[in-house]
């Protein structure tokens, strides 16, 4: 399989098809592709003419206690999973290349960090920012694609990208989900068969939400309690939010009003696994 390790290789693999007048389609992953990743893959090549997928598993995006050491990784199956959706080529960067000793910039998109996923995980969209900024000035591609999968960091990255002026086009893709409608992620490996039953009840948790708010539900804390009940019915869930906000910038108003665009978020553990996702829906 053909990797690309280098910075300056990958640098000068997508200068030289911009020379060209090719446009340069970028997909950042942690690897351990699913078809959530692929989709963006696929999205990516219908609207760019070269693709390139980085794999590099971000160490500062976890905290201490989390799973960056047991994070699956399988670079040759993400390869060729990656070309087969049309990627033309992987970027898989040592983490020494990336953060040589030494190392100290961060970046932080400040207030739509610091909610949601910014309070159960301080680090973590601090640690997306700055590899992000970091893949974009190396790669310098026309457009990014990521997942709805992870709307927060949605909003982080097109705030990034606004703020610090990158050239880059954002394009946000739907959730791709498992039949039963739990949103695929490489963390669902780590469920048990039971666990993966009960999982499930995420997608029915917002479905019920996104039920009461087209029966003319408003009040955004009886919207959010409808979630909770129905998340509350599996007694291995432990919720960190399951909450309603403006899906533009994550306010939280009292009511919601005509023509809103609003966003259900919900994160949990089910045991030990660490489960996300969300809706977006317009009143
Ligand atoms: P990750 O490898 O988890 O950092 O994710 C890389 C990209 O894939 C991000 O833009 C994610 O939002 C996206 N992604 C992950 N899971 C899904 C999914 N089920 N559907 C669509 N995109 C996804």
């Amino acid at each position: 399989m053909n990797f690309i390790e280098k910075i300056e290789e990958i640098r000068e693999i997508s200068r030289n098809s911009k020379k060209n007048n090719l446009k340069v389609g970028f997909v950042p992953t942690m690897g351990a592709l699913h078809q959530g990743h692929l989709s963006l893959i696929e999205k990516a090549k219908e609207i760019s003419d070269i693709v390139i997928v980085s794999i590099f598993v971000n160490p500062k995006q976890f905290a201490a206690h989390e799973d960056l050491d047991k994070y699956p990784r399988d670079l040759e199956k993400d390869a060729k999973l990656a070309y087969e959706s049309g990627a033309d080529f992987i970027f898989s960067p040592n983490i020494l290349d990336i953060y040589p000793v030494g190392y100290s910039t961060s970046i932080n998109v400040n207030v739509i960090s610091e909610s949601f996923e910014g309070e159960f995980r301080p680090h973590f969209f601090g640690g997306v920012a700055t590899v992000c900024a970091k893949l974009f000035t190396i790669v310098e591609p026309d457009l990014v694609v990521f997942g709805q999968k992870d709307y927060q960091q949605c909003l982080v990255i097109s705030k990034l990208i606004k703020d610090l002026h990158f050239p880059i086009e954002f394009i946000m893709e739907p959730t791709v989900r498992e039949s039963d409608g739990l949103a695929k992620s490489s963390r669902n490996q780590y469920l048990s068969k039971d666990e993966r039953q009960k999982s499930g009840i995420l997608f029915i948790a917002l479905e019920e939400a996104k039920k009461a708010i087209s029966l003319g539900e408003s009040d955004r804390k009886i919207i959010n309690a409808i979630m909770h009940k129905k998340l509350r019915e599996v007694k291995e869930i432990r919720i960190e939010y399951a909450s309603s906000a403006l899906a533009d910038d994550l306010s939280q108003p009292e009511f919601f009003l005509k023509g809103d665009k609003v966003v259900l978020l919900i994160a949990c553990y089910l045991n030990k696994v660490r489960l996300i996702d969300n809706m977006i829906i317009t009143i």
